[in-house]
């Protein structure tokens, strides 16, 4: 009586953090590092100074660069010698050493390959690369079944339903209820979206990401690839997955269960938090930031503007189609998004290329990554074309 149960926590496997430089690596490196957890091995898609320097720092960690210059090819290979490798093969080949968790935080189709490698040698997958489930949720959950793999979300969203579900039963859930900001431009109409530049679309009101996820906050876009997620996570029908606005980014979601009773879980709007939840899970380690304070603010809830907001809709949309159109619907989106980034079009014509995307590409079954990528490359080009006409 009285005494306090204690437990020896699981070893934590050492890490290769793939994406090493974005903006979910360097998190994970800090999250690592606070953890005292070794870095096995890091990639990026460039030999950036920002590489090199983690190379530096985690001298015992392999390197694989996706696709260098010829400098930044010669430059590494004269620093780090033999543990750096080039090549997208070589990226992928760092995700199947045996007992290892492997981070995946490579934005962009160019994720897939080490999420499905990762999952076929039977290793635990801390997954942050959207794709992997919004493009490839099929082949992802054969090789799932392949492999044995574990698959840990690090998505805030996901790893709070998550959370949720630790020790319930998948078949008592009758919803789930992902949070979405609102992004910056909440409250805002139609009319007010025509003229926002992309330092204003760039402004996220609570959470720190890479720029395509900020973009695709600020369109609702991202809420709708989380959907798809959801509904490849925990096999629940679009029917089932709600998104509510909560401007505070505090309940990070919820699940409601067939007797009425909603699970939340709550936290500070910091990344760092599912990404040491996916490494460690089952077990939990302190967390080093303060603790946010549940007294400072209010929290709303509020229903999402689907009208002005019409990714979310494109979003269901190309979930319920399911086969190829997801897929469409990420490239389509990728496209539209750097396309604004680069000041071709406006804010509002993200939506419209995405729609006129998916309109024009249908769907068709997915059962391969093969399948996959020509779904991808073909709703690029179709893409491409439609940002002439969308501006
Ligand atoms: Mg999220």
């Amino acid at each position: 009586m009285g005494r306090l149960q204690t437990h020896r926590a699981a070893r934590l496997n050492p890490l290769v953090v793939l994406g090493a430089t974005g903006s979910i690596g360097e998190q994970t490196l800090d999250v690592a590092h606070r953890l005292g957890i070794p870095i096995a091995a890091v990639a990026a898609a460039r030999g950036s100074e920002a590489l090199h320097a983690i190379a530096s720092q985690h001298s015992e960690a392999v390197v694989a660069v996706a696709s260098p210059t010829p400098t930044e090819r010669a430059r590494f290979s004269k620093s780090f010698g033999t543990r750096v490798a080039f090549g997208a093969d070589a990226v992928a080949d760092l995700a199947r050493r045996a007992g290892h968790t492997i981070v995946n935080g490579i934005v962009g189709a160019a994720g897939l390959p080490s999420s499905l490698a990762a999952l076929e040698a039977g290793n635990r997958l801390a997954l942050a690369n959207k794709e992997s489930l919004v493009a490839a949720g099929p082949v992802m959950k054969a090789a799932q079944v392949r492999g044995g793999g574990e698959l840990i979300p690090v998505d805030s969203e996901h790893s709070a339903i998550w959370q949720c579900l630790v020790g319930e039963r998948i078949g008592d859930v009758s919803k789930l209820i992902l949070t979405a900001s609102g992004g910056p431009f909440r409250g805002r109409t139609l009319q007010d979206l025509e003229q926002v530049t992309v330092a204003e679309a760039l402004d996220h009101p609570t959470w720190s990401m890479g720029p395509r996820i900020t973009i695709d906050s600020a369109t609702l876009m991202n809420k709708a690839f989380e959907v798809i997620e959801a509904h490849m996570l925990f096999d629940l029908s679009y029917d089932d997955i709600d998104v509510v606005v909560h401007p505070q980014s505090i309940v990070h979601s919820l699940v409601e269960f067939r007797d009425g009773s909603i699970k939340a879980e709550l936290g500070s709007a910091d990344m760092r938090g599912p990404i040491q939840y996916a490494i460690t899970y089952p077990d939990r380690h302190r967390f080093a930031e303060a603790p946010f304070d549940l007294t400072a603010a209010p929290l709303e809830f509020l229903e999402p503007d689907r009208s002005t907001f019409r990714c979310l809709d494109l979003g269901y949309a190309a979930g319920r189609a399911g086969g190829s159109a997801p897929a469409v619907l990420n490239a389509a989106d990728e496209v539209a998004v750097h396309a604004f980034l680069q000041g071709q079009i406006g804010f509002t014509s993200i939506a419209r290329v995405v729609e006129r995307t998916l309109d024009r590409c249908g769907s068709v079954p997915i059962e391969s990554l093969e399948d996959v990528l020509a779904a991808d490359s073909q709703a690029r080009g179709v893409a491409r074309e439609a940002l002439g006409v969308s501006c």
